[in-house]
């Protein structure tokens, strides 16, 4: 894709996503992007990168990795979002700004203790499953409350939201339910842990305005931006 197309994309979006919080009477700046760049090449996202949007998401850990590496010059916010298997944890942490997908004590337990290692704090999301769809990761919903007051223990472990990836129904109205159950559960989460948690990560291409709507702070879009995806 010629870099033009890439930064009109971008501006359409940014656009859309201002329009969308301000209709929710949030501010533009509530809501941050994250660009999802799987399967897409450092060099593309070096041309976003230059074109100004610095948070990208990438869901598998070589490839990261591979970019992370090719990148290192750029100021890059990188977030994982894909699964998160309890062996790459350690490959993980520390490597990305945002972890996404904590969905597990197991994988929590494994960054905690990496990242101890390390001296640093790793902050993350807790993904919830709520479409209660076997092959989606994320915790279900009723061991969500034991999962996050257990990694707010961790002194390794920045606890900072929830994330959604619900199944894919193709039409934004579909998944709004899906957004509104997230919102909820992170306000009875808040109220439980006795403090606030200012991010919830939810709404990709097909879906972002909706979730924004409903409370969005970072929406996660391929897609729109970068085009339809190749899998080799
Ligand atoms: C791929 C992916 C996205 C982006 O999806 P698009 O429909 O291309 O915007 C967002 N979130 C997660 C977790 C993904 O795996």
């Amino acid at each position: 894709m010629e870099s033009s197309q890439l930064k009109e994309n971008l501006d359409k979006v940014l656009e859309e996503i201002g329009v969308a919080a301000r209709k929710a009477g949030r501010s533009d700046g509530d809501v941050s992007l994250v660009a999802v760049s799987k399967t897409h090449s450092a060099e593309m996202v070096a041309e976003l990168y230059k074109v100004g949007q610095a948070a990208f998401g990438e869901n598998y850990v070589q490839e990261a990795m591979d970019k992370m590496d090719e990148l290192r010059e750029l100021d890059i916010k990188w977030h994982f979002i894909g699964h998160l298997q309890s062996n790459k944890a350690k490959q993980v942490a520390g490597r990305f700004d945002m972890i996404e997908t904590v969905h597990s004590l197991k994988v929590a337990e494994r960054l905690n203790k990496a990242v101890e290692e390390q001296g640093w704090t790793q902050p993350v999301l807790i993904q919830v499953n709520l479409g209660g769809e076997d092959q989606k990761s994320g915790v279900a919903e009723d061991g969500l409350l034991q999962l996050s007051a257990r990694t707010e223990e961790m002194k390794g472990l920045d606890l900072q939201g929830l994330m959604v990836l619900p199944p894919f129904l193709g039409d934004g109205e579909k998944t709004r339910p899906y957004f509104v159950k997230l919102r909820r559960l992170k306000a009875d989460l808040e109220k439980r842990l006795g403090r606030s948690l200012p991010h919830l990560s939810m709404g990709m291409t097909a879906d972002f305005v909706q979730a924004i709507e409903e409370g969005a702070t970072l929406v996660r879009v391929g897609t729109r931006i970068f085009g339809p995806r190749e899998y080799c």
